[in-house]
């Protein structure tokens, strides 16, 4: 007899393993690697990915249980996403499952089936171009439906049918019958129409460097090489991607391009859509399920020419991959910071890599890690060192804050040098990376502080809707006139947020149009997209944001770019602060003068003698970037080294260091010495959102020593009783250290 075949398994929970069933009671085919099937799973029926078939399981196979049902024939993780997933359950020590499931669209996680039903387009055949409408006198109703159909040539859609004629339905089936139409897959991808194509001949010429980019990155077509493409603002580096693109797509594949969440404007995508008559699948947070689940099929279909998304985009099956571009990839939220702890940028050089094909990292400020990539001939570094179509670079002033009188955060000098721009027709754009009316809401009488009682820190005074809110955990309430400490109605808002400076500019520069960019002023679908229309259109000429402002807008008439507060970024306990300081600077001082106009960009200080702050405004980023990563070097920090982050959060901070201070001890007979254990300590923040926080770092110079601890470590974490009572979790290569 032969041995039973037995299916693995792979289901969402938090043991990181996989597994076995065995096949279900009827034959049928035997299903492949990557679909889904429904088991039972202690109580309840779950839904999981099958892995693989075994012959032999570690459980007896008396007692495995059979799966309940297959559902899907065509994977819906095809064999290339499925050894990426693996690969990054195993890298970043995440339960397979979780992984695998997570990376699906919801309705599949659901269980639905993958398709979306409902949605065709009817054309006539060759053979029903040719039919006369004479030839069906006697059939009316099918000669209604062909002359429709030879009016629209690009053919009708379901719905279109609906409107006109009641109960088509039997009738089209006749003509189908026929041979005279056929019904092919509508797409529910936002597409341009094909007759406008032309306007790819109006495509820049481009620059030597520009040309240089293009041609290093095709010539790379076809096999696996990773390019950073280092191009100051307004370099023309999307420019470089859609003329890659023009010629990965012309050659029958299909191009992926990753965004940072908040940079996915529909300015951008009409950019793609303008330059190419071709379907492109948008992916990202605020879709319903069932677009996510049309842009996730129109790729898997390979009927996608490009495939924009954020993040979780990269998991995408794509029938035909030619290139993955990430844009901005020095932005953190390609980071995961919850649950599967992943980069989208390091998986999306692993999903080049297994595909062969080349991937194009493109930034202004690219992380010190690309850049040590870059420096280590891991990457090939190929630069844009001036802005496209001649424009010039900003010039930057530091404007001293001490001794100056601040008025709601802005100094007299800043308000001079924007009336001066203002009477030249000039926009503004403000930087502050503090949103509300004030950080901190006081009480004159007392000192009373309104302060979250679930995290050690202060609550935001907003003062549109009258409430105090925290930015950590949620928590809000609305404001008391009076203090509840001592009654007094003498309560003052300290420090200034983007709210009150809008205010101040508001009544500062009456007639004069304020806008103001942050979560609150945008949290409605489409807002980010009416403020943004009127600052382009020119009805608000000052725009206060946060760091949604640095994002890869283009305002062409922005002259003027004030930096309110820095000083945050010069002190902070992280070492990655003042890299994230200088992009945040480059990024934001890269909105102005983008066009014909010269730009200024003025950073209040408190501190314009810091060394950091003097030479990023003489010499740029890329000098910083050198400075910085030797001083990382020398203090063996990432990229010079590995490092991975366990976290625990409990309701008692003891728990928490228990936790940790048992888990260093187990780590012992695994450490070869290369890897050393920092801590327990209490997080930065410690509570938040009331639990205390702690870590343990690991470091090491190694990263194979690293992940070698880590594959024996984790299994014995997860059987420590202590961690029963905290939550723990992980961090691979994490991106800050709070
Ligand atoms: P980046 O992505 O580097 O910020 P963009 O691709 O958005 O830069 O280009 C900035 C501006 O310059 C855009 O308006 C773009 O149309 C224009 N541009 C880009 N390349 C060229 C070129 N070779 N000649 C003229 N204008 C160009
Ligand atoms: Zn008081
Ligand atoms: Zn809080």
């Amino acid at each position: 007899m032969s041995k039973p075949s037995i299916l693995r398994i792979a289901i969402p929970s938090p043991l990181r393993r996989s597994f076995d069933y065995l096949p279900p009671e009827q034959d049928g085919a035997a299903p492949q690697s990557g679909v889904r099937i429904k088991v039972p799973f202690g109580k309840r029926t779950v839904i999981g990915i099958l892995l693989e078939f075994v012959t032999e399981s570690t459980i007896p196979v008396r007692r495995l249980k059979r799966v309940i049902e297959i559902l899907d024939e065509e994977p819906v993780l095809p064999p290339d996403l499925l050894t990426l997933l693996n690969w990054g359950s195993r890298y970043y020590h995440h339960p397979v499952g979780e992984v695998l499931m997570g990376a699906l669209p919801l309705l599949l996680r659901e269980g639905k089936p993958a398709l979306l039903p409902g949605n065709h387009i009817w054309q006539l055949t060759e053979a029903g171009k040719t039919v006369t409408t004479n030839e069906l006198s006697r059939a009316p109703r099918q000669r209604v439906l062909l002359s429709m159909l030879k009016e629209h040539t690009g053919g009708l859609h379901t719905r279109q049918l609906n409107q006109h004629q009641q109960n088509w339905q039997p009738v089209m089936k006749k003509l189908k019958e026929k041979g005279w139409v056929q019904c092919i897959e509508s797409s529910f991808l936002p597409a341009r129409a094909e007759s406008l194509s032309s306007t790819a001949e109006h495509r820049p010429i481009l620059n030597q460097a520009q040309q240089a980019a293009v041609d290093s990155v095709l010539e790379s077509a076809g096999r696996f090489s990773v390019l950073l493409l280092d191009g100051v603002t307004g370099s023309g580096k999307t420019e470089v991607y859609l003329q890659i693109i023009e010629q990965v797509i012309s050659s029958g594949k299909q191009a992926m391009v990753l965004v940072p969440e908040i940079a996915l404007t529909p300015q951008l995508l009409d950019r793609f859509l303008q330059r190419f008559p071709r379907p492109v699948a948008l992916l990202h947070s605020s879709l319903s399920s069932r677009e996510r689940l049309a842009a996730w099929l129109g790729s898997r279909s390979g009927e996608a020419a490009i495939i924009i998304g954020t993040r979780s985009a990269l998991f995408t099956p794509v029938k035909n991959l030619g290139i993955i571009i990430v844009d901005e990839e020095h932005d953190t939220s390609f980071k995961q910071q919850e649950g599967f702890r992943y980069s989208a940028r390091d998986m999306a050089i692993i999903r080049a890599r297994n595909a062969n094909v080349p991937i194009v990292l493109g930034s202004a400020t690219p992380s010190l890690e690309s850049l040590y990539n870059a420096q280590q001939k891991r990457y090939l570094h190929l630069s844009l060192p001036e802005r496209a179509g001649g424009a010039q670079p900003p010039t930057f002033r530091l404007l001293d804050l001490r001794r100056q009188p601040l008025q709601e955060g802005l100094s007299p000098e800043l308000l001079g040098i924007m009336e001066q721009h203002l009477q030249t027709d000039g926009q503004i754009l403000l930087f502050l990376n503090r949103r509300g009316f004030a950080p901190t809401l006081l009480c004159h009488e007392c000192g009373w502080v309104g302060r979250c009682r679930r995290c050690d820190t202060h609550l935001t005074f907003h003062q549109r809707e009258r409430r105090l809110r925290c930015h950590h955990c949620g928590a809000e309430r609305p404001v008391d006139p009076r203090c509840p400490d001592c009654g007094s109605i003498d309560l003052r808002a300290l420090g200034a947020g983007t709210e009150r400076i809008e205010q101040a500019l508001q009544q500062h520069f009456p007639g004069i149009g304020v806008a103001r960019l942050d979560r609150d002023s945008t949290r409605r679908k489409g807002s980010m997209q009416n403020v943004l229309n009127e600052v382009q259109q020119g009805h608000k000429r000052i725009l206060i944001g946060t760091q949604m402002l640095a994002k890869g807008h283009h305002f062409p008439n922005v002259t003027l770019v004030g930096i309110l507060d820095t000083d945050q970024g010069l002190f902070s306990a992280d070492f990655r602060a003042s890299e994230r300081m200088s992009q945040l600077i480059t990024q934001v001082a890269g909105r102005a003068g983008r066009a014909e106009k010269p730009g200024l960009v003025v950073i209040q200080t408190n501190h314009p003698e810091h060394p950091l702050l003097q030479q990023l405004i003489t010499h740029g980023y890329q000098q910083f970037a050198n400075t910085a990563l030797k001083e990382r070097q020398e203090a063996e920090l990432p990229p010079c080294c590995s490092i991975a982050l366990l976290r625990a959060e409990a309701t008692a901070a003891e728990k928490s260091l228990d936790f940790l201070r048992q888990a260093l001890q187990t780590a012992a007979p695994f450490n070869s010495g290369e890897v050393f254990l920092l801590g327990p300590v209490p997080a930065p923040m410690e509570k938040r959102a009331g639990r205390y926080r702690a870590q343990l770092l690991l470091q090491s110079a190694s990263r194979a020593a690293l992940h070698r601890l880590l594959d024996q470590w984790m299994p014995q974490l997860e059987t420590l009783k202590s961690g029963r009572k905290v939550r723990w979790s992980l961090d691979v290569d994490p991106v800050d250290l709070f």
